[in-house]
């Protein structure tokens, strides 16, 4: 066995725990078993509005480095985006290190489903990219503290149509705010990733008659929405250029960037995608600067999160998930105007109206566990 040398050991654990208190991490929990060939990482962002619930994301990261960095930005977006929408919640999120077309296995899910359990209701798991419903029931048989079961088992099942509605109230928001009218149609539309929100979002832009372009890196995927929809297919790497009115990133985050920004020709960002900013002050106004738009992606991708926290309550109803989603609309209105009056980025004024909330939640000091 290969034993790492302890001053490389040290300046690792050093860059992890700077990396936390830079973003203001409470816990952050390695997991690894050999037998199921488990490697993931749990974050605890923040607990001051409740527990921190977030899904769990299987990708192919090429270091641990870049896995830790995505779970540490993720699990602090979720306490953004809980605060700002109104749920009482904390932020959190785990990453497991694999790829899931290939290494996830029920052994690997219950494993994963203990480390869940150790963090005693801390953390609350659900889906994401990698993961499905079906995964949430074997992580179900090792904790209770998972959200986003199927429905056959008395869960909200699949999140990302209510994902989808709610990106698709904020896109129509952001265009009210910056055409006049929230009327989708004839807009051209660019959808980058045909998963599951992807798909979904397809099927209410193609309802309100928008010109929609896809784009994959997957051809079982563009397949899929184009056998079912009338859309066009645009280049994955190369579509940075269109001529287009909306760009809504519905893949991985960072996709605003140094390199793409300056190549955009769109009037408005709205999209599913997690952190989508890749240097989220720099890039947030490098967009306005250019007078494009941009809809903050935690506040109009809450839809996801509502859905899994009505299960959490109990009672659980996809149609009063649907009517809370839907509030996204006036939120993001709200939030664009106020930006725009104050002079601000959109994704500042956004996370004000998260921290002032959160500011609130410390001084009330509401436990983590409701029980
Ligand atoms: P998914 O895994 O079902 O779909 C992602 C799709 O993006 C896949 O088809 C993948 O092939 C494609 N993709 C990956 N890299 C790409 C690239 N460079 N160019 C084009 N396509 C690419 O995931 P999902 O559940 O649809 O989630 C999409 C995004 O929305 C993720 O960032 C996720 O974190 C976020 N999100 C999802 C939910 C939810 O309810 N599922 C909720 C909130 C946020």
């Amino acid at each position: 066995m290969a034993i790492k040398d302890p001053i490389e050991l040290e300046t690792t654990s050093r860059d992890v725990l700077q990396s936390m208190e830079m973003m203001d991490h409470e816990e952050v929990l390695f997991c690894h078993d050999k037998a199921s060939g488990l490697r993931a990482i749990i974050a605890v962002h923040n607990t001051a509005l409740g527990p921190a619930l977030g899904g769990t994301r299987m990708w192919p990261y090429a270091s641990e480095q870049e896995a830790l960095w995505d779970v540490l930005r993720l699990s602090r977006g979720m306490t953004y985006k809980a605060a700002v929408s109104g749920l009482n919640l904390g932020g959190g999120k785990a990453v497991i290190i694999g790829d899931s077309r290939r290494h996830k296995s029920e052994h690997l899910l219950r494993r994963f489903g203990q480390f869940v359990n150790d963090l005693g209701g801390k953390y609350i798991t659900a889906e994401d990219v990698g993961m499905t419903s079906r995964d949430m029931e074997y992580i179900r048989m090792s904790t209770p503290h998972v959200s986003g079961l199927p429905a056959h088992l008395g869960g909200s099942g699949n999140p990302s149509p209510v994902t989808a509605f709610g990106v698709y109230m904020g896109m129509k928001a952001a265009a009210k705010h910056t055409f006049g009218s929230d009327s989708l149609e004839n807009k051209k539309i660019l959808v980058q990733g045909c998963g599951s929100v992807g798909q979904h979002l397809v099927a209410l832009l193609v309802k309100e008659n928008a010109r929609i372009w896809v784009t994959d890196i997957f051809e079982d995927k563009i397949k899929e929405v184009t056998a079912t929809h009338n859309v066009h297919v645009a280049d994955a790497d190369n579509f940075y250029d269109m001529e287009m009115d909306i760009y809504s990133p519905c893949a991985l985050g960072g996709t605003l960037n140094d390199a793409t920004i300056p190549r955009l020709r769109c009037r408005v960002v709205a999209g599913a995608a997690n952190n989508q900013l890749l240097d989220e002050d720099v890039h947030s106004r490098e967009l306005m600067e250019r007078g494009i738009v941009y809809a903050p992606d935690f506040l109009i991708n809450a839809g996801g999160l509502i859905n899994v926290y009505s299960e959490y309550l109990g009672n659980y109803s996809r149609e009063a998930a649907m009517e809370q989603t839907r509030h996204i609309y006036d939120l993001t209105l709200e939030i664009l105007q106020k930006a725009a009056a104050n002079g601000q980025t959109t994704l500042a004024a956004a996370k004000q109206k998260a921290e002032a909330r959160l500011r609130m939640a410390a001084q009330l000091k509401i436990p983590f566990n409701r029980d």
